[in-house]
């Protein structure tokens, strides 16, 4: 599944072919997505593309006349291609620009979603009650300290809670609370403030780093042969639950926690 860091190189990748063109027709093929696709075109046709935002995992097209909401659901990519590319299974929508070229849309699992907004975006319901950006200012040790005051939740649930910061999925909890060397099931409220220092710092710097990381791995949107991958990123915990830890040798836990799998060094990690 796609996570903020694929979603950001995404929005890079796209944003120099989309800004300042021409959007000259809307082709919608399939319109059952997550919500269905909304009749765009008389809205969006003639309109030229202002910037391309991302905000948690929507990117956010912009026009004068509104703004389209794109998200990549479980398995949606965007691909930058020639207008007369042949159309393959699960390709439900282009966008075809002045220049020639299109923003494809293809999703297998149809869970993405492809909405418009005329609102100030910040005002939509999908958009109104999110939390702070984890690579800005926003996110730091105080707003998440105040976030998190009295909660006896896991830290976990509360890392990967939207309205307390956004874009952080289960891959990077798990690792940001591995280089924090905080349990994952520790009450959240009682964490101190030097700790919460330290995650804060941790969060930033491992999406920082999957960012720089996909730009260089994922760098082709242009390309028509094999849709973009999910980059694969070198993981200290994710996905090796029994395995050995690397930072002392012990053997990583595995859990479940709000349906989601957990590990963590009982060692590194103390409750
Ligand atoms: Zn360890």
């Amino acid at each position: 599944m796609p996570e903020l860091p694929e979603v950001e190189v995404t929005r890079q990748g796209i944003t120099p072919y989309l800004v300042d063109q021409t959007v000259v027709d809307l082709v919608v093929r399939n319109a059952s997505l997550r919500w269905p696709v909304p009749e765009l075109a008389k809205q969006i046709i003639g309109q030229t593309i202002r910037q391309v935002r991302r905000r948690a995992k929507y990117l956010l097209i912009d026009t004068d006349a509104g703004t389209s909401i794109v998200h990549l659901g479980m398995s949606g990519s965007l691909r930058i291609l020639p207008h007369d590319t042949p159309v393959e299974k699960h390709d439900h929508i282009d966008l075809v620009l002045a220049n020639g070229r299109i923003l494809r849309f293809n999703d297998p699992r149809r869970f993405g979603a492809w909405l418009w907004c005329q609102l100030p975006d910040e005002a939509h319901p999908l958009l109104e009650k999110l939390g702070p950006e984890p690579l800005t200012d926003a996110f730091n040790v105080n707003q998440l300290a105040a976030a998190l005051a009295g909660k006896k939740k896991a830290i976990k649930l509360c890392l990967m809670d939207n309205h307390i910061v956004v874009g952080v999925g289960n891959i990077y909890a798990n690792e940001a609370l591995f280089a924090a060397g905080i349990h994952p099931e520790a009450e959240a409220g009682k964490i101190d403030i030097e700790r919460l220092t330290v995650l804060v710092a941790e969060v930033k710097q491992i999406l920082a780093h999957a960012i720089k990381q996909g730009g260089t791995t994922l760098k082709d949107f242009t390309n028509a042969e094999g849709k973009p991958g999910y980059f694969a990123q070198k993981l200290h915990v994710y996905g090796r639950g029994g395995e050995t830890c690397t930072l002392c040798g012990n053997l990583l836990s595995e859990t479940r926690l709000g349906q989601r799998t957990t590990v963590f060094c009982s060692i590194c990690q103390p409750r």
